[in-house]
């Protein structure tokens, strides 16, 4: 597996996962410092606000509201770029990118309310990235060949490997919202990375559990 980096327009990072044969499980290239990511949006646009009553960071993003909704094939900002649309530089098997609308960026603006004693409220500092499982418009993840989906695990691997060494960041969530019932808003199929600043409730919950019931039993 070989990583190449270029930069959109906008000044996002663009990663070509390229499997060349007959090593393509082994890592090649170099990723791209997050840390160096322009901000992307306006300032006074996200950020996290503490909620006191039940002990947890909620992640606000003001600016998502103008998100690409179900566009057609033909402006597809995942496909290639053509005169009619699509953001994608150059064709690839798997790809990473920093997610144009990020509701957590490397180098966040500052809040848009002030804190106080009662309410914290800290910048949005965070990575979220958009993968592209394949260059294929049509297919779905359970469509892909095994070996495709092999690839896809691979990059997950590397990018939670960059993201979870990153100072800002305590948790890295690898996942994919399927269906516009729960507000997918592009077809292509692609998967969401959100590296997040604080480790989410429902997690610590779990791993406390885990923890308790290990100390209990001594087994998994
Ligand atoms: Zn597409």
């Amino acid at each position: 597996m070989n990583i190449r980096s270029t930069r959109l327009p906008d000044g996002r990072y663009f990663l070509f996962y390229d499997f060349l044969e007959p090593h393509w499980t082994s890592v090649t290239g170099s990723n791209p410092s997050i840390e160096d990511s322009p901000r992307i949006g306006l300032d006074h646009s996200s950020e996290l606000r503490w909620n006191p009553v039940l002990a947890e960071w909620v992640v606000t993003a003001v600016h998502r509201q103008d998100r690409t909704f179900l566009p057609s094939v033909a402006k597809c900002p995942f496909c290639l770029r053509t005169e009619e649309g699509g953001e994608i530089p150059g064709d690839y098997d798997v790809a990473v990118l920093a997610n144009r609308f990020p509701s957590l960026q490397p180098n966040p603006g500052s809040p848009s309310i002030e804190e106080s004693a009662l309410y914290p409220v800290r910048p949005s500092q965070g990575v979220c990235e958009v993968i592209l499982y394949s260059a294929d418009h049509q297919r779905t993840l359970s469509q892909l060949p095994v070996e495709q989906i092999y690839k896809l695990v691979l990059v997950w691997t590397s990018r939670y490997s960059q993201l979870s060494s990153l100072e800002f960041v305590k948790y890295v969530f690898i996942f994919e919202n399927k269906g516009e019932a729960i507000g997918v808003t592009l077809h292509h199929p692609h998967g969401q990375i959100y590296a997040y600043p604080f480790c989410p409730p429902r997690i610590s919950a779990e791993l406390m559990q885990s923890k308790l019931h290990h100390d209990k039993t001594r087994s998994m």
